[in-house]
């Protein structure tokens, strides 16, 4: 085999999305784009706000000396230290510039943690239904991810389950919230728990695990509900983020770490990931979005568009018969299958020209998952198709 055993087994399991997409193309060829309703991709359709055209453009018109260079590992100072603003504001705690590292994007930010914490064979518990991508980034430093369900009915956190789960390998748990699949936010009183818990075991056992929240649909919420910072829930915690989601930038890959600066190991855990966003290649975060996100920290897409969005899916999809979740926040649903067989629903629904990704490729089978960052009007003609597949599966 010309690439690695392990990878092309990685990508024979992971590709649900892909898979879809590639389905999705035959579909549009045969029937027209406006005649395939695509749910797949969670990639904003929505442009950054104002002001990042309004700083990109003082940019390119102020350009300053030596502003495509290589930096400090960990970033500019002046970002690090907006960022940091923001996280002392949200927290109430001491958050400087030295506990955060730019990083290219929530995923960057991800693997960085995660190599600077496992040690071959370390467990990192990740919360069905969870974000795929984890179980890829935790092999790639050499860590064995532990699946463990959150409460079927509600997907929020059973801390219980995660009791249980615990082993002398335990290193970490990666929570995130607004969730992606299900949308759900975790209220800090369920954080604190959890906290609660971490602490009892590190005083029984010395052992540190970190709580990583990822967290890069955070300033995407609804109902005047909002994401706890988990810095005082929670010591051995870390955000990972990025603006991908909340200024409509995944493609520019730029997002932070940040360690809380309650961690009594701040500063050995801040050598540890500056020196990993070294060597995995990364070297820095792209230096020109860090000049730009640094004076956009409280700034957000129009998170309206989003909020119709799920509120129609909502009510047409409960009105013919989907049992679903309502999310506090990202931009996903996800439903229970109507076919115990979530991937026999998928391939179902693909009749109706509607394109899904199973539950199963987020670690829960028995659901799947609609992204609802999409057209209004492609929702709005996919409704009479979501009706016809109710109707088929017996709802
Ligand atoms: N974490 C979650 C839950 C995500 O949904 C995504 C992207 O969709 C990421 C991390 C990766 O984000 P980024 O594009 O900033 O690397």
């Amino acid at each position: 085999m010309a690439i690695a055993t392990k990878i092309a087994g990685f990508i024979s399991r992971s590709s649900w999305i892909r898979k879809m997409f590639e389905e999705g193309e035959i579909l549009r060829r045969e029937f027209g784009a406006d005649n395939v309703y695509d749910f797949t991709l969670g990639n904003p359709n929505v442009e950054p706000p104002e002001a990042f055209y309004r700083e990109l453009l003082s940019l390119a018109q102020h350009p300053l000396p030596g502003m495509h260079s290589y930096m400090n590992n960990a970033g500019y100072t002046e970002t690090r230290a907006a960022v940091a603003a923001k996280l002392a504001k949200d927290s109430g705690l001491p958050v400087t510039f030295e506990h955060v590292v730019m990083t290219c994007g929530a995923g960057g930010a991800l693997n960085v943690v995660l190599k600077t914490i496992l040690n071959p064979g370390d467990e990192v518990i990740v919360l069905a239904p969870y974000f795929v991508e984890y179980t890829s980034y935790i092999d790639n430093h050499g860590g064995v991810p532990v699946p463990v369900w959150t409460d079927r009915d509600t997907f929020q956190l059973d801390v219980d389950a995660i009791e249980r789960a615990l082993t002398p390998k335990t290193r970490a748990i990666i929570v995130c919230s607004p969730n992606n699949p299900t949308g759900v936010i975790y209220p800090a009183e369920s954080l604190r728990k959890l906290g609660d818990l971490l602490e009892k075991t590190q005083q029984k056992t010395s052992r540190h695990i970190y709580v990583i929240s990822d967290e890069p649909y955070a300033r995407i919420t609804y109902d005047g509900k909002h994401v706890p910072n988990i810095f005082p829930l929670i010591e051995n915690s870390v955000i990972v983020t990025s603006h991908s989601k909340d200024l409509a930038l995944p493609g520019e890959r730029i997002g932070y770490l940040a360690i809380n600066p309650r961690m009594p190991t701040a500063m050995q855990f801040m050598g540890g990931a500056i020196y990993c966003n070294r060597v995995l290649g990364f070297v820095n975060a792209p230096a020109l979005m860090q000049r730009l996100v640094a004076n956009l920290q409280d700034e957000s897409v129009d998170i309206e568009p989003y909020r119709s969005k799920r509120d129609l899916l909502l009510r047409e999809l409960t009105a013919m018969g989907f049992k679903v979740v309502k999310p506090d926040g990202a931009f996903y649903l996800f439903p229970a299958s109507p076919l115990a067989d979530d991937v026999a629903f998928i391939k179902l629904a693909q009749k109706h020209r509607i394109l899904l990704v199973p539950g199963s490729g987020f670690g829960a089978p028995g659901f799947f998952r609609i992204a609802y960052c999409v057209d209004m009007g492609m929702i709005e003609r996919s409704l009479p198709a979501w009706r016809a597949l109710a109707q088929e599966t017996g709802l």
